[in-house]
């Protein structure tokens, strides 16, 4: 058939998002369609959607609003989709298709579906579908990086959180199909492998049944990839066994993301946190001293349902105590079908952006001094842009994931993609500055 239809794929959400989207635009293309970046000249618009909260929802809708009046026919997929199924097809004409989070991968047949005159909905109640290294894939992020799901969905409950609904509960892949794909992705001349899941920590309980984090780590260990980073490790899945194979796999950066959310027992217990009250300053102490080069980034939620001011105060001392490299706080969002959304002592809005702002303040001076300590040191960087106006580069040293950390502005020539030697000469409370060298002395 020579007439397929073009298609565009907007993007909005996470990583994890970022992986689905990869997959659909792989299988459209293995299946001949022509995939146009560019929305205005493609027949159909696939939106992949978030509905993390409240703030994330407005953006996907803006986007579906705004290609519905320019009359795009559309497909939605993603969180949205899942959340919402059959009310964005009765409030959206021009939506042609909904597809869910565990569904996705059958985005070819939706698209011929629609295309004979079907108005589809496809979105499993319980998504269960996790895609692998045989699923085509398109990368869309820059050459050196590439995002590696290990496994989706999350067992756990927290009263804020909306994911298990939206994403299901936990599974996840084989040791041996994860290290194909790393073979595959370092093959291509990716150089970070980022490896992601809800909670890395608990990777392998529901295929294994017990947490294969570890094992898992070591299989890596061997591909031939400089940089393996690990997204959402939660402090009491870093068992000793776990950190031992950090220590041991050179190629594991060590690097710790600790989504730990607040620091008071109390709350932590309302959140229904998996660990409750065990994250305290033994636990960080621990991580410290087993892992003195960890590089630990960390976020907070203010304004949980209930939060005092002495709660509070509890999370701004502990944030002082630890001097994390990077924090990231969020407000509460209240979530329909989450426990916490019927809380009694919500907070007000403008009392939860004083608690996030103070937070922010409080930690600025010391990600400064953090990113102070580098001056002097050489460094690697993934290079990863050029500015096209002064020819400037900028990548990423090992401290800063992309996205939520900052970047390094490297002065040089370097190929993008490559991992370079950069002396360190500045910094802010974010970024590096420095200057490619052509050795380590
Ligand atoms: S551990 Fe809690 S916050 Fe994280 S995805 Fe699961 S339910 Fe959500």
């Amino acid at each position: 058939m020579g007439d397929k239809p073009t298609i565009a794929i907007s993007h909005l959400g996470c990583e994890k998002n970022r992986i689905d989207t990869e997959h659909m635009l792989g299988l459209l293309v293995e299946a001949g369609y022509s995939v146009d970046s560019n929305e205005e000249l493609a027949n159909y618009v696939i939106v992949n959607t978030c509905s993390f909260i409240q703030s994330a929802r407005e953006e996907s809708v803006r986007t579906l609003v705004e290609l519905a009046q320019a009359d795009k026919k559309i497909v939605i997929t993603g969180c949205m989709a899942q959340h919402f199924q059959e009310q964005l097809l009765d409030e959206l004409p021009e939506a042609v298709a909904v597809v869910g989070t565990g569904d996705y991968h059958k985005i070819v047949d939706v698209i011929s579906r629609v295309q004979a005159g079907e108005r589809v909905k496809l979105v499993s109640p319980e998504p269960t579908y996790i895609a692998d290294e045989t699923t085509p894939r398109y990368r869309t992020t820059t050459e050196g990086v590439a995002y590696l799901r290990i496994a989706e969905g999350c067992d756990y409950r927290c009263a804020f959180c909306i994911i298990p609904h939206l994403r299901g509960n936990q599974r996840s892949r084989s040791i041996e199909s994860i290290v194909t794909e790393a073979k595959l992705l370092a093959s291509q001349g990716v150089k970070e492998i980022i490896l992601i899941s809800q909670i890395t920590t608990n990777y392998g309980l529901d295929l294994y049944g017990e947490p294969k984090l570890a094992e898992l780590l070591k299989e890596l260990g061997k591909v031939d990839v400089p940089w393996i980073r690990m997204h959402y490790a939660y402090p009491t899945g870093l068992t000793p066994k776990v950190i031992e194979a950090m220590v041991e796999t050179p190629n594991v950066l060590p690097y710790l993301d600790l989504p730990l959310q607040h620091s008071h027992p109390e709350i932590l217990r309302a959140m229904n946190r998996p660990w409750q009250g065990s994250v305290n300053d033994a636990i960080v102490e621990k991580l410290k001293a087993a892992l003195p080069k960890a590089v630990m980034r960390t976020t907070f939620i203010v304004g949980f349902p209930g939060e005092t001011d002495e709660h509070y105060t509890h999370l701004l001392q502990f944030v002082k105590r630890h001097q994390f490299d990077h924090v990231g706080v969020f407000t509460f969002s209240p979530e329909e079908e989450t426990p916490a959304y019927k809380l009694p002592n919500q907070l007000p809005q403008e009392l939860m952006e004083a608690r996030r702002d103070e937070l922010m303040e409080l930690q600025q001076p010391i990600s400064l001094q953090r990113n102070q300590q580098e001056i002097g040191q050489v460094v690697d960087v993934l290079i990863e842009q050029e500015n096209p106006e002064t020819g400037e580069l900028i990548g990423r040293s090992a401290r800063f994931s992309p996205e939520v950390d900052g970047l390094v502005y490297v002065q040089g020539e370097a190929a993008l993609g490559s991992i370079v030697p950069v002396a360190i000469s500045d910094a802010d409370i974010y970024d590096l500055y420095g200057q490619i060298v052509n050795s380590y002395n």
